[in-house]
């Protein structure tokens, strides 16, 4: 049983929580706008935080460019015992965090965990890379030359995160980042402040217990606003955003203006292809917890079924028969598979959405609708639905972030690729088949267009190994695994002569 008040006080998360903090100091200014945070799982207050105003957000970055100058010389693999630390300190922290990220956003306390999990497995694979940031040798055209590069750490990186996965994202990034030599501003989501004060507290105690200087670590808590000083501010040469295309196209303009560079992870439109040659069974378990894991809120989230037609049928009574089965209410019971959305506002977008549908001609296999009352009293509650679509109406190309799946039905492989493809969002998506020939096809260059393309497992989620992050509006982006770490670097590439002349390079002569 989970004492939320208890889990509050281990993680030093207080009644009313400072606006900023660059590491061991905590701030704000005077006057600063308070804003309660109030759980989606029993709409009661969990606690309050300041806002930061323009100049608490100064105050950081005035902080972390000191602290770049002293981190940057530390050695990486010394930076990497650090992070190994870090990464110690939220294993003896999981259970409290995990509880707090689920009361906090609403997903399942398995996920909450789950999410814990993927921070420490980034600081693990941080720790690895802090012995292998390479660069290559090059064989010089002239004689007695030397020419190889080298990866130098870039400076204060800014991050920008998505309520829905409120500490993962932000560990992937600062994991990395930190083993890279930078230092980090953090962002998080106006509406999961307090997860992220708890990871600032974790991460800090680390940074101190070690010496660093105040400021490798910084955290400001506001609302886009923020987020548009950051994009702006051309002491951050990388902004690294996580959010909704909207928010992706505004963000990556503005740093593209002042010619800085973005990571951008923006929204999905994912889908599962379940093919005439696939085992059904598994297809299931995958496309179930795929739309309605996190009540549909990851961008990973399996939106679109694409099904063959000739089990078309059979597989949407199966889906039919399943959804019957799935248990609504508090995330942090174990017996329940889906809590709430984050907020009411989710709640009408997701109504909206439905009425969309039906309006465009969508027909409901499994109905929606929100849930009232008792356990539900926070609003925030709905049913998983299924509709019968297709692939070329205005709401099935947008990605409506809550539990509505939609199917469709294709004749060909080759239909079903084009289907798959046919959305702006590119990040994930999968193929369920026991054919290789399908499985191939789906991969090749006339395959998937996403950034993640799955065979024999759902669109739902991935490992911190491989690099993360899809095309088209889901923005372009790759961090975590595989050398998604380059971004966090500049490239410097080295020319050394140890001759006694001065041969220039294209055999050009220039005789004094
Ligand atoms: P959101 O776009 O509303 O907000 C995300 C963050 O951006 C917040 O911190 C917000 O304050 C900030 N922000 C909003 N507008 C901004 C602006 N103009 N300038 C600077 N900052 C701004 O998204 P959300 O509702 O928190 O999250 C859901 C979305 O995130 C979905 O679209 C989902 O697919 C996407 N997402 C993508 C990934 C990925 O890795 N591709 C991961 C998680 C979530």
């Amino acid at each position: 049983h989970i004492n939320i008040s208890d889990t509050l006080k281990h993680l030093h998360i207080d009644v009313i929580n400072e606006a900023f903090s660059t590491g061991s100091k905590w701030g704000s200014s005077a006057g600063a706008e308070v804003k309660t945070v109030t759980s989606p799982v029993d709409g009661k207050a969990i606690a309050s935080v300041k806002m930061a105003t323009p100049a608490d957000y100064e105050r950081a970055v005035a902080q972390a460019q000191v602290a770049f100058k002293t981190w940057r010389t530390v050695p990486a693999p010394k930076r990497g015992e650090i992070i190994r630390q870090i990464g110690e300190a939220l294993r003896q922290n999981k259970q409290h965090l995990g509880a707090l990220v689920s009361y906090e956003m609403g997903k399942s306390l398995q996920e909450g965990l789950g999410e814990v999990q993927e921070m420490i497995d980034i600081a693990d694979f941080a720790v690895g890379l802090s012995r292998q940031l390479h660069g290559l040798t090059m064989h010089s055209e002239r004689p007695l030359h030397r020419m190889y590069e080298q990866y130098h750490p870039l400076g204060i990186v800014g991050i920008i995160s998505a309520f829905n996965f409120p500490v993962a994202v932000w560990s992937w990034n600062a994991m990395l980042a930190w083993v890279c030599g930078d230092v980090c501003i953090w962002k998080p989501s106006e509406k999961t402040p307090l997860t992220a004060i708890a990871c600032q507290h974790i991460a800090q105690a680390v940074f101190a217990a070690n010496g660093v200087e105040e400021g490798v670590s910084c955290l400001v808590i506001g609302d886009r606003a923020i987020g548009e000083l950051m994009a702006n501010d051309t002491r951050l040469p990388l902004i690294s955003a996580t959010g909704s295309t909207r928010m992706g196209k505004a963000v990556g303009a503005t740093v593209g203006a002042r010619l800085g560079r973005s990571l951008l992870e923006l929204g999905g439109n994912n889908a599962i292809i379940i093919t005439e040659n696939a085992d059904l069974d598994m297809a299931l378990i995958g496309a179930v917890f795929g739309a309605v894991g996190t009540a549909g809120q990851r961008c990973t989230s399996t939106r679109r079924l694409i099904i063959h037609e000739s089990v078309y049928d059979a597989f949407k009574q199966k889906l039919v028969n399943a959804y019957g089965q799935i248990r609504i209410g508090d995330p942090l019971d174990e017996n329940n598979h889906m809590g709430p959305l984050i907020d009411q506002a989710a709640v009408a977008a997701y109504l909206a959405s439905i009425a969309e549908c039906k309006t465009e001609g969508g027909r409901f296999a499994v109905e929606g609708g929100k849930l009232e009352g008792g356990a539900y009293a926070s609003g925030c509650y709905v049913k998983p639905c299924i509709a019968e679509v297709e692939n070329h109406y205005k709401i099935v190309q947008h990605e409506t972030f809550a539990p509505i799946l939609y199917l469709i039905k294709y004749k060909t492989i080759e239909e079903a690729i084009g289907l798959q493809n046919g959305v702006p969002q590119g990040l994930s998506s999968a193929i369920m088949t026991n054919n290789l020939r399908e499985a191939e096809t789906f991969l090749s260059v006339a395959g998937s267009d996403c950034g993640i393309a799955n065979v024999n497992i759902g669109t739902s989620g991935a490992e911190i190994g491989g690099a993360f992050g899809g095309e088209k509006d889901t923005g372009g982006g790759r961090e975590s695994g595989s050398d998604a770490w380059k971004v966090y670097m500049r490239r410097q590439t080295n020319t050394i002569n140890y001759s006694t002349s001065l041969p220039l390079a294209q055999g050009i002569k220039f005789d004094l």
